[in-house]
């Protein structure tokens, strides 16, 4: 097949794999007038971002609970020009509030000063912590502030859990504010995972505007907000997206790929950008020789994948009031009020059986918890992980005692992202490969982030500017 663009004024590019590099890629291309053609293997597009009708329930369910920040300036701006910008909702200041079973609730609640002033408001009203805690969080903030062509090198070396100890931090600070930030930002332990990109991923928080530490919060199913209104641009701009293709290798001639391949289907290209995770490149481009997945422990040649299970419960009634909240010495890390937070776009409802579907009725609530670095949980029984996230829900919601679970449904991402330990990022490739016209984008090149929306949605832009 030849993917010709009707004007021949743009090359023929060919972008493999359809999550959020691989749109933002085709998304940048087409709103510069480049057509593209997007081959996806699965039947749908999002990759590791997800949505889909709970066949019980009838409500959306993502493949597993995403939260964004302010700071995803690329995200923020692939939101706008696809139009759906206003499906999430974006806090005016940062505001979490943790929950632990023993010693109560503490909130984080950045004031509304400038930053890095509204930081240190922030920091300094944690009543979780004893107040010579909180002093020494501001270690950490005054950490921040410096040239990072300093520290940077320093960090290269370290765990999270190394760096934070330098800084003095107590076992206090790390586990009741600096580890839940890592967990949920690195997805992994924290002494196993990279303080270089920890660092930068408080600095892209904490630094620059105030808003860029906010929570942005998807207020619609993650396919409504980030994959739906991207292909509706797409076709309106004359790209060709294809579902249910999956690429199975390239032709390369003197140093070009020529044509890529998907079965008998043979397309002829000018560029190409593989947008495909580290363990799928090699079936596309063998010769390539880009790290890939770990095959054996202490390997350190190869990435490895790192879990997240999010456990989805219904309940005939209502167990929580808050949007959302961390938990503190809880196996669950977060808790999502979905009923709340869809409210606004959805009508609520109530849940009753009937010929074995639910029907929407007043009162019910569904809500969605989050294990993150899941892989001492990945392997159990989904049974066994509903009975973990209920018992660690009670000790912070004793409502839960008195309802009753009416639906359940554990999506475990097995490969959710690739574990950043400090050896991890001299792996990572650049956009740019030995093949002149052939480009690397995901969440797992060198974006010089841990593997999030925005890093995906960076090497995606990245690698459609080199064609460009
Ligand atoms: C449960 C979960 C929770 C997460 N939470 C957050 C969060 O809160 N915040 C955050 O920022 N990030 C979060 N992430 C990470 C984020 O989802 C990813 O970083 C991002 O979606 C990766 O996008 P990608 O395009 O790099 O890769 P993918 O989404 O993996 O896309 C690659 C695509 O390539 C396709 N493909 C592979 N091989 C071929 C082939 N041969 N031919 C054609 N197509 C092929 C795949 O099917 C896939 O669709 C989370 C991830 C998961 C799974």
């Amino acid at each position: 097949m030849n993917i010709t663009p009707s004007d021949r004024v743009h090359p023929r590019v060919l972008i493999i794999g359809g999550g959020l590099s691989g749109l933002s890629a085709a998304v940048e291309l087409a709103g510069r007038g480049y057509p593209v053609t997007l081959l996806e293997q699965r039947q749908h597009l999002g990759g590791r971002t997800y949505s889909f009708v709970d066949e019980v329930t009838g409500d959306v369910v993502d493949n597993g609970q995403h939260l964004l920040m302010g700071c995803y300036h690329q995200t923020r701006r692939y939101l706008k020009t696809i139009g759906s910008e206003s499906r999430a909702f974006l806090q005016p200041n940062l505001r979490i509030e943790f929950l632990h079973p023993r010693r109560g609730p503490a909130t984080l609640s950045c004031p509304a000063s400038p930053a890095p002033l509204h930081l240190l408001g922030g920091l300094l009203g944690l009543n979780s912590l004893s107040w010579n805690d909180r002093l020494r969080l501001l270690r950490v903030g005054l950490e921040l502030q410096k040239d990072p062509m300093r520290v940077e090198p320093q960090l290269s070396p370290l765990t999270v859990d190394e760096w934070l100890t330098s800084l003095g931090q107590s076992p206090d600070n790390k586990k009741y504010l600096w580890d839940v930030i890592a967990i949920g930002s690195l997805n992994d332990d924290p002494r196993t995972v990279s303080a270089l990109l920890f660092y930068r991923v408080l600095r892209s928080a904490f630094l620059g505007a105030r808003e860029n530490s906010s929570l942005l919060i998807p207020r619609v199913g993650l396919s409504e907000l980030l994959v739906d209104p991207a292909l509706k641009f797409l076709e309106s701009r004359g790209s060709s997206i294809r579902m249910g293709v999956g690429v199975d290798g390239m032709e390369v001639r003197e140093g070009r790929v020529r044509s890529v391949r998907s079965g008998s289907e043979t397309f002829e290209v000018d560029a190409v950008i593989a947008a495909v995770p580290y363990y799928a490149l090699d079936v596309i481009a063998p010769g390539l020789s880009t790290p890939g997945e770990k095959q054996s422990p202490g390997e350190e040649t190869a990435f490895e994948s790192s879990p997240i299970i999010t456990i989805n419960l219904w309940f005939d009634k209502p167990v929580m009031e808050q949007e959302f909240v961390a938990l503190l010495d809880s196996r669950v890390h977060w808790v999502f009020n979905k009923s709340r937070i869809l409210a606004s776009r959805k009508e609520e409802g109530r849940l009753q059986m009937a010929e074995g579907r639910l029907q929407k009725t007043d009162g019910r609530q569904y809500v969605s918890l989050v294990i993150s670095g899941a892989s001492g949980y990945v392997e159990m029984e989904k049974e066994e992980i509903v009975r973990i996230a209920l018992e660690d829900l009670r000790y912070v919601f004793p409502e839960v005692g008195h309802a009753k679970l009416v639906h359940s449904l554990v999506v475990k991402e097995k490969r959710a992202t690739f574990s950043p330990t400090p050896w991890v990022e001299s792996l990572r490739p650049s956009s740019q490969t030995r093949l002149q016209n052939l480009f690397l984008a995901g969440d797992w090149t060198n974006t010089g982030y841990p593997a999030t929306i925005e890093g995906a949605v960076m090497s995606g832009r990245k690698a459609a500017e080199l064609i460009v």
